[in-house]
């Protein structure tokens, strides 16, 4: 039904600079208006972040877009780790690369949704509901995290899950503007990292996190 608005969005990032094709298979292949409310769903395929309940949003497309194409996923079957589920959609891109994906969220409800949705649409996510700030232990280490919530540090637990060679792309910065960082990491205790343009994200609450 959205067919062409979703290509009128591919479009659009593509000359905004998206440029990996991997990342734009898969958003063109992902329905965004099936992880949006209802009420909302003739305003899925702007390139805007949009209200999904509880305070929290589904990223902007573009963000979507660039924080994956930053995860350099050249093959399928990497383990990736999410942090911040929301409305599913950023898993659901992510699973349709060819990634298992894992993905925390800390509010039950959200998570509750996500699942639900996951089921519905046969999509597979391994998702938990919890303080994605300390990642996931029991299925560590991760071919990539990504989080899609503003941290005010990068979480030492979720260096310590990235594998070596592994990347993680996480927004770090205060409460109202966060830098976005790339990561790589280069040994056990060594990490490259990028700072890339002011991206603005909700609030990463959790133990490594921002305090409520
Ligand atoms: N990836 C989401 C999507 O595709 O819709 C975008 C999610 S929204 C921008 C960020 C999410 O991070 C919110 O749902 C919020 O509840 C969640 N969040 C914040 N702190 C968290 C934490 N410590 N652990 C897990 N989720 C967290």
């Amino acid at each position: 039904m959205f067919r062409i608005q979703r290509e009128e969005l591919i479009d659009e990032l593509t000359k905004k600079g998206i440029s990996d094709l991997a990342v734009i298979k898969a958003m063109g292949n992902v329905e965004r208006e099936k992880f949006i409310p209802a009420t909302l769903r003739h305003l899925a395929y702007k390139d805007v972040a949009l209200p999904i309940g509880y305070e929290q949003t589904i990223s902007q497309p573009y963000t979507v877009a660039y924080m994956t194409q930053l995860l350099n996923i050249k093959k399928t079957g990497l383990k990736i780790l999410e942090i911040g589920t929301g409305s599913g959609y950023q898993a659901a891109v992510l699973n349709e690369m060819g990634c298992d994906v894992y993905s925390i969220e800390r509010n039950l409800d959200l998570h509750h949704m996500a699942t639900k949705l996951f089921d519905k649409l046969g999509i597979r996510v391994h998702a938990k509901y919890g303080d994605g700030t300390i990642g996931w232990a029991e299925f560590a280490p991760f071919d990539g995290i990504i989080v899609t919530a503003g941290s005010p540090t990068v979480p030492k637990k979720l260096k310590d899950q990235l594998i070596v060679g592994g990347r993680m792309v996480i927004p770090v910065g205060d409460r109202i503007s966060q830098k976005l960082y790339l990561l790589i990491k280069k040994s056990e205790t060594e990490f490259d990292s990028e700072v890339i343009p002011e991206f603005t994200f909700v609030p990463l609450i959790g133990r490594e996190g921002w305090k409520i």
